[in-house]
Order: structure tokens, then C-alpha cells, then sequence
């Protein structure tokens, strides 16, 4: 259920509504919005009856919310949703690239690659230091060594890190490390994990599960929300089909429909959508013309010797080329970069 206040409405009799809701044992997210404020009701286990909260004083309708996520969904936001990494908006008309190793290995490796994002005019580094690889056997990452290497390249480049927490352990020191905090493909219904990030207080980039649905995908978005944690970023970093020319297959259509349905900003990961260093350039482009708020590309200085993902990574060089013609695109569907 979504109460929608009056334009006119006071802080009192807002205030009010919350306390009606919260008095039935159910949850109140307040929503200020451009022209409104609204307040999404939680927690209900079937159907409210709009009475009782139209008859509150400044509200103007209590609507029925109809998807099963109702605090991600356009029903209960209608504008997008602009969430900050560090200082960098993204969701609004300004594009976000970030670009770094797929693993940190050493503040060597960190740093160089980090000099060429910044360099090439890149917003955001990324950056695993708990990797979750498929063999037990492959470089796991360097845990907490890497967030600290991770934060002096924050230092030394100014800007702002996203790297991935992959269990509760990893979440509490990424909070502290780092500017947002990545939940990976893997792990995108560990519910347990979404519920923590929920808690958080740094924004959360969630990545598609490789077989998730639009729906399961919102509904994980909406565990975080749920838990108060509004600043959510949705990321399509491909899915498994049946393609044996790329690693996963990049999900470009489900950018508009996230639009269509959802406030929260949608970044694409072509690296891991791809699986091909030559495959992430025209699918980078492809990511912006199609709508998406921005991307994410793994970035080496050395690739061929990368302790992971290095058949995806590109180079500083290719990864500069590669925003000037982001930009081109960016201009062309009414974006800044
Ligand atoms: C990554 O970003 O390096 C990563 C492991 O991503 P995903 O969870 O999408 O596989
Ligand atoms: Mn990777």
C-alpha cells in the first residue's frame, strides 16, 4: 500500500500517518518525491483497506501497490532515484564509467591501473579483494590487504571504491573500506547477505544473478530497501544461455524494462557479459544507448598475466579510447559524460 500525501500536507500530519501505520504493527518508508511525499507500507501480510488511511488528515489516496516489490518499484517513486557513490551521482543526466582490476593483487597492480582510470576520465574504481571464484583453487583475493591498498588508491587518485562483500565477515570491513559495497551475481539471493547490506550505510551495488528473473532481481534490491537502505544500484552483468561465443550473454533489454518498472539507477558490466576484451567496447556503447545510467569495466595494465578475469580486461589506453566514445553516445541519447 502507498499513502500519497497532499502537496500541502505538514510534517504533523505526516508524522501522523506514520504513527497510524506503525501502530498496526507494520513498517513506514516515507518517499519524498518532487511534487509529493509518499509513504510505502510494509510489512502487511495481505490486502490493507485504503480507508483507513484516506481518512488521516493531508493524505490524498491510499493506492494498492501491485507488484510484489513496492519500495524499488515507479508505482511508489515516480522519479529516478539518484544514488551517490562517494561524491559521484549516478542516476541522474550525468553517466557513470567504472573501471579497475577485476582482483586486486598488489598496490602496484592497484595503483597503476588506478592512475590510468583517472587519467582516461573515469569516476569510480573497482576492485575485488574477496573474490568468489569458481575453483577453490583459484586466487581468492587478498581480503583485507586489498581493501587497504583499495583505499590508498582512493587517496592517492581521489577517486571514490566499490568492492565486493561476499559474506557477513567481508560486508562489515568492505562497510568500512570502502565508498560502496558490491554484492555479486553469486550471491544476489543470499538473502541472509541482502538483509546485512540492508542495514548498511553505504550504498549498494547489486549484481544480476546469471539465472535471476527482472523479478527475482527486484526483489533482492527490495530486501535492501526493505531494511532501510535506499541507495540501491542495479547492475546486468549478463546471463547463461546457450551462446559458445560469450562468456555469459549480456542482457541489454532488461535496462528499459528496469526503467519502465523501477526508480533505481542501472549500471552494465560488459567484462563479465561479455568474457572477451575485443567484445567490451561495442557492448559498453550499446549499454549506453539503450539507457543505462552507466558502466562497469575491468581494467588491466597487464591482462594476459591477471590472477583473474584477464581474457575480459582491457587496457588504461583502450579504456580512455573507450570513454571519449561513450561520450560520442552519451550526447546522442541526451546524456552528459
Ligand atoms: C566481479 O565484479 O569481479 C564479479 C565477480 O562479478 P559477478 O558477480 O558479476 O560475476
Ligand atoms: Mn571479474
Amino acid at each position: 500500500m502507498l499513502v500519497v500525501m497532499r502537496q500541502d500536507a505538514t510534517a504533523e500530519q505526516l508524522n501522523g500517518v506514520v504513527a497510524a501505520i506503525e501502530a498496526r504493527g507494520l513498517q513506514a518508508h516515507a518517499i519524498p518525491g518532487a511534487e509529493r511525499t509518499a509513504i510505502g507500507i510494509t510489512g502487511n501480510q495481505g490486502p490493507l483497506e485504503p480507508a483507513i488511511f484516506e481518512s488521516l488528515p493531508g493524505v490524498l489516496e491510499a493506492i494498492r501497490v501491485s507488484h510484489p516489490y513496492k519500495l524499488v518499484s515507479r508505482e511508489v517513486k515516480r522519479e529516478d532515484s539518484v544514488v551517490r557513490i562517494g561524491g559521484v551521482p549516478i542516476g541522474g543526466g550525468e553517466l557513470v564509467v567504472i573501471g579497475g582490476p577485476c582482483a586486486v593483487e598488489s598496490r602496484e597492480q592497484t595503483l597503476t591501473v588506478a592512475r590510468g582510470i583517472k587519467a582516461a576520465g573515469g569516476h569510480i574504481l573497482r576492485g575485488g579483494a574477496f573474490k568468489p571464484r569458481t575453483s577453490p583453487y583459484a586466487f581468492q583475493g587478498l581480503g583485507e590487504e586489498g581493501l587497504r591498498i583499495l583505499a590508498q588508491a582512493r587517496e592517492e587518485t581521489g577517486l571514490p571504491i566499490v568492492t565486493e562483500a561476499v559474506d557477513m565477515e567481508s560486508l562489515e570491513l568492505v562497510e568500512r573500506y570502502a565508498d560502496a559495497i558490491q554484492i555479486g551475481a553469486r550471491n544476489m539471493q543470499n538473502f541472509a547477505l541482502l538483509k546485512r547490506a540492508g542495514k548498511a550505510k553505504k550504498p549498494i551495488l547489486l549484481k544480476r544473478g546469471m539465472s535471476a528473473t527482472l523479478e527475482e532481481f527486484l526483489m533482492s534490491a527490495e530486501y535492501v530497501v526493505s531494511q532501510g537502505n535506499y541507495d540501491v544500484i542495479l547492475c546486468e552483468r549478463g546471463v547463461r544461455t546457450f551462446s559458445d561465443y560469450s562468456r555469459n550473454t549480456l542482457d541489454l533489454t532488461i535496462v528499459p524494462a528496469v526503467k519502465q518498472i523501477s526508480h533505481l539507477p542501472i549500471l552494465v558490466d560488459p567484462s563479465h557479459g561479455t568474457g572477451r576484451r575485443d567484445k567490451v567496447a561495442p557492448l559498453s556503447r550499446a549499454a549506453v544507448a539503450v539507457g543505462a545510467d552507466g558502466v562497469i569495466i575491468e581494467v588491466h595494465h597487464d591482462p594476459d598475466r591477471a590472477l583473474s578475469d584477464g581474457p575480459q580486461s582491457i587496457k588504461p589506453e583502450a579504456f580512455a579510447a573507450l570513454v571519449g566514445e561513450l561520450r560520442k553516445v552519451a550526447g546522442a541519447v541526451g546524456r552528459r559524460l
